[in-house]
């Protein structure tokens, strides 16, 4: 088999990282913008085939809650509209009761980051 390290394409010896169907070297299995390599447990963020942690994520890619507009990850995701997308409990009290934490006039983006499952 002809395994490639998905970071810097390059044939990847025995000891690799698998995760979301991809392979890495283990010194490449890390943020895009973190000095150190993620651990097994981490959660791993995608944004143009590059790797983030989820700190990094949120603060650059992470659509924002049309709520609170804190960043939102996917398994928080419900959408309002179409150009919309919220935290879950934020949706919800958005429709229960009309409550909006944050002043209208935003720009909301509704891209589901890609969340990869150990
Ligand atoms: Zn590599
Ligand atoms: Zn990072
Ligand atoms: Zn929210």
């Amino acid at each position: 088999m002809d395994l490639t390290c998905f970071s810097c394409r390059r044939p990847l010896e025995d000891a690799h990282v698998s995760r979301g169907g991809q392979n890495y070297h283990p010194h490449h299995f890390k943020c895009r913008e973190c000095p150190l390599p993620f651990n097994p447990q981490d959660a791993i963020f995608w944004h143009d085939n590059l790797l983030y942690c989820r700190f990094h994520y949120s603060t650059r890619f992470a659509p924002k809650c049309a709520g609170c507009t804190t960043a939102v990850f996917s398994q928080h995701i419900a959408f309002g509209g179409e150009d919309e997308c919220w935290h879950f409990e934020c949706y919800l009290l958005n429709v229960l009761w009309s409550i909006k934490l944050a002043p209208p006039g935003r720009q909301i983006k509704s891209a589901i980051p890609l969340v990869s499952m150990p």
